[in-house]
């Protein structure tokens, strides 16, 4: 069936699916595609059209304070395919560890081990087109150009796979919008409607139940959807909002009681430059310092802590990526001199790399979202991002580094030097990976989580959370593979809950 305008939809009309699904980013799009074909009438009410359009993004301008990051109108874009319309395709799955409590790691772990989600990464993998689901087994398997030997210690050669649209004569990365609309309009139970922005989440009288919500045009439109169940698939940063701007039946906002909704947020961080790398033995292979094809997928390699040293440590997820080649100045020519003289190597032919990273943040309840006085052009309150980044966060990357130049000696490979060092230095090269995590952490007591583990907001029956805003410790994975796994998960028992 074609899309649906929102535009086109009578003032005051009620709409009555059996699951109402908010967001056309690849959460919401998942979402649809895994319940086609069910006997569950959808209806995917998405804010933007099927193109960039100024007016509609101009709903999610807000203010940042604290740490700098971007502006919240441009870290995502509000039309079918959210940010998928210009994401990196960057994919690692998330690590063991990662699900796990960690007592020196405050607010760690998820309710479920990793176990739970990899059923899913297949099919993952499959919707991202990424090609086979191989990462970290990619080292067993012909590459192009040896790996970097970094011999006994706390890092290992690990990898990333791109997501490669086939159907893109330039192999850019899926946008899940353009992609799958095709296949989305042939779903038989699945109205897909543009332009619908959701503006609130109205209870019933009894409040355990969502009973209504609020839909709003550009345009100047109202009308409600009455659905049995609701996903809120508006990304990270906005299902936050949404939850906290339905506030006029608990002020705090919906699934709010314990003042968790958009607390915890967080981000990748990626500061640029921040190490040099020399590599004794001539040039490192093409794949680190850029994507290669092997083994049918597209990759780069990066330098990942072991889950074992992250334990034994104490440390965070970073992944570190060789940025550029880089000259050496006459201290770091010296420095060169006398480390391969004294082990006995020849280093006449040796390159140096510039060294970025993407790190994992330690969970905050202080950087968060908030509303503001501010209003949007549909009258919903803006948001305002507290940004924070604590020192113990790079105290913890310097000791990776630290690692990675320990091994690089003792493996006569190379060495390193870290080349940022105040903490004004290391903000002065910070970027950010534009994932928004955190902010309707789940977790299986409702002091703690906002969902439960099923992505089911505590104590709502009805209302369901899909994206990476719901993982309570992050990774430095990258989020979208991940999140569509979950999402798929949740598909599955969405199908239980309709039953
Ligand atoms: C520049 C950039 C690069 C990135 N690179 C990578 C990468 O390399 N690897 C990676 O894993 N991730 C990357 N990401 C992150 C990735 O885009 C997100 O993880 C992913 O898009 C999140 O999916 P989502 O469906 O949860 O949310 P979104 O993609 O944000 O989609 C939310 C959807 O909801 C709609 N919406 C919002 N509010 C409402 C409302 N009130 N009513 C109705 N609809 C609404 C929006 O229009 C949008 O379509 C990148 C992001 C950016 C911005």
């Amino acid at each position: 069936m074609a899309f649906i305008d929102a535009r086109q939809i009578p003032d005051g009309t009620e709409l009555t699916p059996d699951l109402a699904i908010i967001g056309g980013g690849p959460a919401g799009i998942t979402l649809a595609l895994a319940l086609a074909n069910t006997p569950i009438k959808m209806l995917l009410l998405e804010s933007g059209g099927v193109e960039f359009d100024a007016a509609t993004q101009a709903l999610y301008a807000g203010e940042e304070s604290g740490v700098r990051y971007i502006p919240l109108d441009a870290t995502r874009l509000r039309y079918l395919g959210g940010g998928t319309n210009h994401w990196g395709g960057w994919s690692r799955p998330l690590d063991r560890i990662d699900f796990e409590r960690r007592d020196w790691l405050p607010f760690s772990g998820w309710p479920f081990p990793r176990e739970e989600i990899e059923p899913y990464f297949a099919r993952a993998q499959h919707l991202i087109e990424a090609g086979p689901f191989l990462y970290d087994k990619l080292a067993n398997g012909v590459l192009p150009g040896p790996l970097l030997p970094l011999g006994k210690g706390g890092l290992y050669n690990s990898f990333f796979q791109f997501s490669q649209w086939h159907g893109n004569p330039q192999h850019l990365p899926t946008a899940f919008g353009h992609r799958y609309s095709e296949q989305l309009k042939r779903i038989p139970n699945l109205q897909l409607m543009l332009h619908a922005n959701v503006t609130g989440l109205r209870l019933a009288k009894d409040v355990r139940w969502l009973d209504h919500l609020d839909v709003a045009t550009l345009s100047g439109r109202k009308f409600t959807v009455k659905p049995r169940h609701t996903v809120l698939a508006c990304g990270g940063i906005e299902n936050a909002r949404l939850l906290l701007a339905s506030n006029d039946v608990i002020a705090a906002g919906v699934g709010n009681e314990n003042d968790l909704v958009g607390r915890y947020f967080a981000d990748h961080a990626i500061p640029r430059d921040n190490a040099t790398v020399v590599v004794f033995g001539g040039e490192i292979a093409g794949y680190y310092k850029t994507t290669k094809d092997a083994q049918g997928a597209h990759f780069r390699a990066t330098i990942s802590p072991t889950e074992a040293f992250r334990r034994d440590r104490q440390l965070l997820g970073a992944l570190i990526t060789v940025e550029q080649h880089v000259g050496l100045d006459a201290l770091g020519q010296a420095a060169v001199e006398t480390a391969s003289g004294a082990l006995g190597i020849n280093a006449s032919e040796a390159h140096a790399y510039s060294l970025g990273v993407g790190l994992e943040l330690t969970p905050d309840p202080d950087r968060r979202v908030m509303l503001t006085s501010a209003r949007d052009a549909l009258g919903m309150p803006r948001l305002k991002l507290s940004m924070t980044i604590a020192d113990d966060d790079l105290a913890r990357y310097r000791e990776v580094l630290n690692e990675l130049g320990r091994q690089l000696l003792a493996s006569k490979t190379g060495m390193l030097r870290i080349d940022r060092h105040s903490r004004a230095d290391w903000l002065s090269v910070m970027d950010w990976g534009n994932h928004h995590l955190g902010t309707t952490r789940m977790h299986d007591d409702a002091k703690q989580g906002v969902v439960d583990a099923n992505s089911q907001v505590h104590g709502l029956a009805n209302l369901f959370v899909a994206g990476s805003s719901v993982f309570p410790t992050y990774s430095a994975s990258n989020p979208t593979l991940n999140l569509v796994a979950l999402t798929l998960r949740l598909a599955d028992h969405l199908k239980g809950v309709f039953r």
